[in-house]
């Protein structure tokens, strides 16, 4: 009888041990999950990583020099998403954190479709190295050139981007711009760009960095927001 007892309780040890090992599984798989969950946009507990400020040596920079937080966009003029992001995300960042001196903008050249972003990016350095005021004028002007539909379609030519340049910044020597075009003036700048995109191992565009920080999701304005504010010191 006593045996029996023992037996049966040995028994029933093992069948609360079975979902025990079932429920620590769930758990683990449950924490993975969250884990990876967290990751996208940020991870909410992981510190910020600090931003190198060389990244911004000779890079077009919007908002006050003494705002704390560093944003840059790694971007190309062919690519529909950062003509989307400019449209969409890039307004509320200037709006609530970069005209309010918390946030630089700085955008680097990324030249994943070949000659046409080369370009467009040697027209917007160019254009930058002779006033940086207008630069983003210029940007802007490039992106709103871009086609919504057609996306292979020949839009960036020299002819195309001096246009672009009489029209939005012609303050401008136009003269100098075409000449930069047929020198490749900028190929140095760009490489120097290119070497960033190297050096943060820049995938996809646009790629957004939060000081050294990259966000998963660009369109992810929230997770954006919330890591801005964690670089801020503050919620
Ligand atoms: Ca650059």
């Amino acid at each position: 009888m006593g045996k029996k007892t023992e037996a049966g309780k040995a028994a029933a040890q093992t069948q609360t041990a079975k979902p025990l090992v079932i429920g620590t599984v769930v758990v683990v798989v449950l924490l993975a999950i969250l884990f990876l969950v967290s990751q996208k946009g940020g991870n909410p507990t992981a510190p910020i990583a600090p931003v190198d400020q060389s990244v911004l040596v000779n890079q077009p920079v919007m908002g006050e020099a003494s705002a704390p937080v560093t944003v840059v966009e790694f971007g190309d003029y062919l690519c529909p998403a950062c003509k989307a992001w400019g449209e969409l995300i890039y307004p509320q960042l200037e709006k609530e954190y970069i005209d309010t001196g918390k946030v630089k903008f700085a955008f680097v050249n990324v030249l994943f479709h070949g000659e046409a972003s080369e370009l467009a990016s040697l027209a917007a350095e160019s254009v930058f190295a002779q006033n940086p005021e207008a630069y983003w004028s210029f940007h802007k002007a490039i992106y709103d050139a871009q086609p919504k539909q057609d996306h292979d379609a020949l839009w960036v030519t020299p002819e195309k981007l001096i246009a672009l340049a009489r029209t939005h910044v012609p303050q401008i020597d136009l003269t100098r711009l075409e000449a930069d075009l047929k020198s490749k003036k900028a190929a140095p700048e760009l490489k120097v760009d290119v070497e960033l995109v190297r050096k943060y191992r820049v995938q996809l565009t646009p790629s957004i960095m939060i000081n050294g920080t990259m966000l998963n999701d660009p369109f992810d304005y929230k997770a954006m927001k919330s890591l801005i504010d964690k670089a801020l010191g503050g919620k």
